[in-house]
């Protein structure tokens, strides 16, 4: 009620009441009896004129300010964002705002007295009504909240909301409930790119980007790993470290994109070769690899060895002319960790660098095995 209209009411029974004073003095003219201005009944009806007059003042005004916190609640809650909804103890709904039914789908009439539970509190359609938890919320008075709670949109698919249930309290026992909830699809959008990023960042950060092979930080953490699992079981350990040979002339004379294509065709062999588990085949750096063996003794790890040096021969790739042989090749040194205790991962890819270099002192194109006791 806006104040002007206050003030008119007020008026009018101020009016009433220096009104019924006036008609009492004009009774005392037309009845000839002398004019008593301050006579008792005058002052009364004036008194009760102006009582009258603030009690109407104050019914307007608890009116007024109760319209005004009506229309104050209300704009509230069709401004909200969040979706707004109470249920009475059975679980009917008896209000709901506008973005309750933005993100439901439904429009409130379509809401408004239909049972919240089978209208879109469980998406699957199967939880039986005493599960569930917001309607208990309103039957026990116990509050209510999930940050990752779904329910069912009018047109069947699931949306993921952050819910708070608060019973209401009536006469006797729980009235209902309040729920507040907020449709946290676009967070767990987000929620995903984030964790596919951190996946991406973490294979970005263990892999070679070229080969796909462990890098050299995926090699040292698997051989830590493998080290302290030798020392357990007290089982032996291989790493075999490999170069191409001359491998400075194949770039210079087919480029560096075709050397690529060699680093490749070779990590593919390596691959091959780590067949058991714990195997790791890893690009230690340019165009030196890795490839960890647990559990292989000398025999074996020298087996693996020269199969790799075959593979490679086999791909028959072509060397530059300056290269010194016609195909592509590669150069192993094997060190064979029989007591790992004794030893550090660090000490076995030094062995195996050292044995490395005696392949290639000795030509290149073979392998060397050294024993580590
Ligand atoms: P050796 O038989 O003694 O190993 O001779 P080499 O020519 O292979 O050895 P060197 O260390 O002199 O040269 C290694 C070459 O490897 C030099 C470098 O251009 C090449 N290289 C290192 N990383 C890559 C890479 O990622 N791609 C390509 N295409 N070449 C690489
Ligand atoms: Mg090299
Ligand atoms: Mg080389």
């Amino acid at each position: 009620m806006r104040r002007p209209l206050l003030l008119i009411y007020c008026l009018t029974a101020l009016a009433a009441g220096l009104g019924a004073a006036a008609a009492l003095l004009l009774l005392a003219v037309v009845e000839a009896q002398p004019l008593q201005l301050l006579s008792p009944e005058v002052l009364v009806s004036t008194l009760i004129g102006l009582l009258a007059g603030v009690v109407v003042y104050r019914l307007a005004m608890a009116r007024w300010s109760l319209r005004s916190l009506r229309s104050t609640h209300e704009a509230v809650l069709h401004s909200m964002g969040d979706g707004l909804y109470v249920l009475d103890a059975t679980g009917r709904i008896r209000y709901t705002n506008p973005a309750a039914e933005r993100i439901l789908g439904f429009d409130a009439d379509e809401m408004i007295g239909r049972n919240a539970h089978q209208l879109f509190h469980d998406p699957s359609g199967q939880a039986h009504p005493l599960r569930c938890p917001i309607l208990e919320a309103a039957r026990t008075g116990e509050p209510y909240q999930n940050s990752e709670e779904y329910f069912r949109h009018k047109s069947g698919r699931a949306i993921p909301v952050d819910v708070t249930a608060t019973p209401l309290p009536g006469r006797r026992g729980h009235a209902g409930v309040v729920t507040l909830f907020r449709d946290i699809s676009e967070r767990k959008r987000w929620e995903e790119e984030l964790r596919a990023l951190n996946r991406e960042l973490q294979s970005q950060a263990l892999q070679d980007g070229l080969t796909g092979l462990a890098n050299r930080r995926a090699l040292e953490t698997g051989m830590q790993r493998e080290w302290r699992r030798a020392m357990r079981t007290d089982r032996p350990l291989s790493v075999i470290m490999l170069d191409v040979d001359k491998f400075k002339p194949y770039n210079d004379h087919f480029g560096h994109p075709q050397g690529d294509e060699v680093l490749k065709t070779l990590a593919r062999i390596l691959e091959e070769n780590a067949r058991r588990p714990g195997d790791l085949a890893a690009r230690y750096g340019g165009e030196e690899f890795t490839l960890m063996l647990p559990g292989n003794e000398e025999a074996g790890s020298r087996q693996v060895a020269e199969e790799i040096r075959q593979a490679m021969l086999d791909a028959r790739i072509r060397q530059a002319p300056s290269g010194g042989s016609p195909y592509v090749t590669v150069s192993l040194g094997v060190a064979v960790v029989v007591a790992p205790r004794q030893h550090s991962p660090e000490q076995a890819l030094a062995a195996a660098d050292a044995a490395l270099y005696e392949a290639k002192q000795a030509g290149r194109n073979r392998v060397r095995v050294t024993v580590m006791e």
